[in-house]
């Protein structure tokens, strides 16, 4: 059977290097697909996929981050292609046959299309209010949400969208909410395949039950830790709990966490570039999707700081499209959009009367 790698990057360049050592080749590859390059790679062609008019052959997503694998995985599904594999670059093997595809790839059966990431909030508040918070959480009360309206949003997405890539389980805090291994056992029960993470300043993690603690390590939920700067001065404390229950986890260090930006303008006409920081971030709330956190939570915004900015944009999700026609909605520009800008600051947090400008320039 005839193969094409998509991906002329280093992931290309690896996942050739071993499909050379092998010794079957049940599957011959003809070459490389590339969304910007094309020309020569490693002695392949490389093509677009536009041109690619044989639909039945073999694709090999070669690609390390898995937003672009999904993203490939859509540009290939709407062009026509179901014969999809991902090469997994694994460190160690077991049980080797020799054939790169049994070896080497995973079957993509993810269905006619996937969305790259979801956000949900199983609280909005947060202990440690940043200036600046996307989400717009020092401005929410501490309030428990109802655990079925917010399962409900999630079977109602799954509804709509076959696959889900990454789904993110965050706040505001979401360690805050005593409920959290309810929520991760039964999200995990409904989305069995999607790499879910809790994402966190990580401050109440030496404070978790093991019954927390367990619960995230037997449902394969991996832990995303901000560092942030109480974070980093008990940074020791957070890792040595995670390692001791077995938890998988990353840290956005400590460098990356000191930059942060405020990312809203009350004008359209800004002296600020104008930037969207929170691509790809689609969130569900309250039976509502939106592409990004700042256009589901504005109104919060607006209410507490008495302003106006545009809320337009929101798509219920009982009556949303489905598939391509939910992603192509999820990607259209909103009229928020015209108030986004890049306005880079240092990371504080706000004082207990959190003002207008902690989140927004006024030119
Ligand atoms: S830790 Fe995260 S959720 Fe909490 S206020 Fe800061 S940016 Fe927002
Ligand atoms: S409103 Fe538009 S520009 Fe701003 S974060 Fe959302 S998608 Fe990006």
């Amino acid at each position: 059977m005839s193969m094409l790698f998509y991906g002329a990057g280093n992931w290309g360049k690896a996942a050739l290097k071993i499909y050379n050592r092998k010794e079957h080749h049940g599957d011959i590859l003809e070459g490389f697909v590339d969304r910007e390059k094309t020309g020569e790679f490693c002695g392949y062609s490389v093509y677009p996929v536009s041109e690619i008019e044989k639909k039945d052959i073999r694709i090999v997503i070669t690609i390390a981050d898995s937003l672009i694998v999904a993203e490939a995985y859509n540009t290939l599904k709407r062009a026509g292609f179901h014969d999809i594999y991902r090469f997994e670059n694994r460190e160690s093997r077991c049980g080797e046959t020799g054939d790169f595809i049994r070896d080497e790839c995973t079957v993509c059966n993810w269905g006619d299309c996937v969305l790259p990431k979801v956000e949900m909030h199983i609280m909005d508040s947060c202990n440690l209010n940043c200036k600046g918070c996307t989400h717009f959480s020092p401005l929410f009360e501490k309030k428990q949400p109802d655990f079925e309206t917010v399962i409900r949003d999630v079977q109602m997405l799954k509804e709509k969208i076959p696959h889900i890539v990454i789904f993110s389980i965050l706040g505001g805090e979401p360690f805050l909410n005593p409920q959290i291994d309810r929520y991760a056992a039964e999200i995990r029960k409904m989305l069995p395949d999607t790499y879910i993470q809790i994402v966190t300043n990580g401050l109440l993690i030496p404070r978790l039950s093991a019954g927390i603690l367990e619960c995230i390590r037997e449902n394969k939920i991996v832990v995303q830790i901000s560092e942030y700067k109480p974070t980093h001065q008990m940074i020791d404390r957070i890792t040595d709990t995670l390692d001791r229950y077995g938890i998988t986890y990353y840290i956005q260090p400590y460098q990356e966490k000191q930059k942060f930006v405020k990312p809203l303008s009350l004008s359209e006409a800004s002296r600020y570039p104008h930037a969207c920081i929170s691509e790809r971030c689609v969130n569900i709330w309250n039976g509502r999707i939106t592409r990004c956190p700042t256009l589901m939570y504005i109104r919060q915004f607006n209410q507490v700081f008495e302003q106006n900015l545009p809320e337009e944009g929101a798509l219920q999700l009982s009556d949303c499209p489905k598939g391509f026609d939910l992603l192509d909605a999820l990607q259209k520009d909103v009229p928020l959009c015209r108030h986004c800008v890049l306005c880079e600051t240092e990371w504080e947090q706000c004082g207990v009367h959190p003002s207008v400008t902690d989140f927004a320039t006024a030119e």
